[in-house]
């Protein structure tokens, strides 16, 4: 007699909703998701309407800020709280990354995960309004995602795509077409018919999902421990104190929450968790390998209206510092929509990562995780000059001139030293944080945390490497793979 496996998804976020409908489809499992902030009922126009999205990162929206400390300060982060997780709360970006990124990884000896394994998932995903008969898309996946329109753009971004073209930057129709890179390009973006957020708790936890018997979702249901004996994990604690026992955890709290769970639950380095005399299940290096897209930000402002409604990323250069290899993102972040005089931010994100950012415990077990950013990469500033040329091109075009764009301090782009300028004014972090637990070291190719049967993790945490593309779309396809691992 088969016998219901009973699966204890921790965290609601993008990959949580994802795991969660995908396993429930099976009468094998029974499946509690477990998110800590409220249900989708809490989004409003904030999280909803794209062109305001950058008002959730003034706190508008469910979020758990966490900065990333450097050397010379703190980058203000935060990860969303609410169910959807990050994706509620993102710029809406849907960006696959690149071919090479997982073939690195299946290199290393991660069976599953090369290029050909996950193109199709990437596939399968989405519904590619643009591009429905494309073989490189889908028109079937719970993700609607089209290109915004020019005339959505606005007004600064709309110069910013001008003046590359006129620079002679290629014209990409498709960012996630690899053979047409590098080039710049339009965001491709998460938003339905009506043009709002579609998060991956709409797309995949719809009405039909939801009426599922064996699948129960609780939000405000926050974990506080996994709860492991001889080798195997037996369920979870909540911050209620209740106690709920399972065949199976997965954990998807998201690159910093994800590695603060286990750590708080004794798997983790030995030297951190004796500190805290936390009794250790598993030494492992979880938090040790922190990655993020990291850059410079200069600050511009032009007179008059922003214009336009689509959100905080609409164009982009996906720029090759050797001239072949797309190696960094460079463009201007759109503000929320104003009347008046419009500030923007212009970045330059290089797309790897030195990844020797952490999580580490904080003052007590159950204060924050201290997150230290990644530093720069060694080559970032020969790459980062290259960026640089493409900004200052865009400076001096006649698109920028005519909106009257102005650095809000100046700086000669040109200048031998300017990247250095630059990045001691301000370092941005383009929200990428990934590698925290990763397969190889603390996962198998599975996703299962070596020495602990059980126990899983699935989201951002897992990624061996950053993929060099915007990582909301990756957590989706691992969220997807590691379902089907669980559920062959
Ligand atoms: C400002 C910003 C902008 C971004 N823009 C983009 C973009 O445009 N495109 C893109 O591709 N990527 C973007 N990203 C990154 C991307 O959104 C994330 O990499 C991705 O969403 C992370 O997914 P996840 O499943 O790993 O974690 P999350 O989506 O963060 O999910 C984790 C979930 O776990 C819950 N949780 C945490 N701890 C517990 C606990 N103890 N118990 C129960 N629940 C818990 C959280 O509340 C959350 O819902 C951005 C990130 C930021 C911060």
């Amino acid at each position: 007699m088969s016998q219901t496996r009973h699966i204890l998804v921790v965290g609601g976020g993008t990959a949580g909703t994802v795991l969660a409908s995908r396993l429930s489809e099976s009468p094998a499992f029974m499946v509690t998701l477990l998110e800590a902030g409220p249900d989708d009922e809490a989004y409003d126009a904030v999280v909803l309407d794209p062109a305001h999205a950058a008002n959730a990162w003034a706190g508008a929206a469910p979020i758990a800020p966490s900065p990333m400390l450097t050397d010379t300060g703190a980058i203000p982060m935060f990860q969303g709280r609410v169910l959807g997780g990050t994706s509620a709360v993102n710029g809406l970006a849907t960006i696959r990354g690149l071919p090479e990124d997982y073939n690195g990884w299946a290199a290393a000896g991660l069976d599953g995960w090369g290029w050909d394994d996950v193109a199709s998932t990437f596939i399968a995903a989405e519904c590619d309004a643009d591009f429905p008969h494309s073989p490189i898309h889908g028109h079937a996946g719970p993700l609607p995602v089209r290109r915004w329109r020019f005339e959505e753009l606005s007004r600064a971004q709309r110069a910013f795509y001008n003046a590359m073209v006129e620079a002679g930057e290629p014209a990409v129709t498709d960012v996630n077409d690899p053979s047409q890179l590098p080039g710049v390009g339009v965001f491709p973006v998460t938003i339905d018919s009506q043009d709002r957020r579609v998060s991956t708790s709409l797309a995949y936890l719809t009405p039909e999902v939801r009426a599922r018997e064996n699948l129960n979702i609780r939000t405000g249901a926050e974990v506080v421990q996994i709860e492991i004996s001889a080798g195997q994990a037996r369920g979870v604690t909540l911050a209620s104190g209740e106690q709920i026992d399972a065949d199976e955890v997965v954990v998807t709290a998201g690159a910093l929450w994800s590695p603060t769970l286990l750590l708080r639950s004794g798997v983790g380095p030995t030297a951190q968790l004796q500190k805290y005399g936390i009794p250790i299940h598993a030494d492992l290096p979880v938090g040790a390998t922190l990655s993020d897209h990291l850059g410079p930000g200069i600050a511009y402002h032009h007179d008059g209206p922003r214009g336009g409604s689509a959100g905080p990323a609409q164009v982009l250069v996906l720029g090759a510092s050797d001239g072949r290899n797309v190696d960094y993102h460079a463009f201007p972040i759109a503000s929320a929509p104003s009347e008046q005089s419009t500030q923007f931010m212009m970045a330059a994100f290089l797309l790897r990562s030195s990844g020797a950012g952490s999580v580490t415990l904080g003052d007590s077990v159950d204060a924050p995780p201290v997150v230290k950013a990644p530093p720069m990469p060694d080559d970032a500033v020969p790459r980062l000059r290259h960026a640089f040329e493409r900004i200052a091109a865009w400076e001096c075009s006649a698109a920028a001139r005519s909106l009257g764009c102005e650095p809000v301090e100046p700086l000669d782009l040109h200048a031998p030293d300017a990247v250095e300028r630059a990045l001691e004014r301000q370092v941005l972090s383009y929200g990428h944080m990934t590698s925290t637990c990763p397969m190889g070291t603390v996962l198998d190719a599975d996703c299962r945390v070596l020495g602990v049967a059980g126990l899983r993790v699935a989201d951002a945490s897992v990624m061996p490497t950053i993929p060099s593309g915007n990582t909301y779309l990756g957590c989706v396809m691992v969220a997807e793979r590691v379902a089907r691992k669980i559920a062959p």
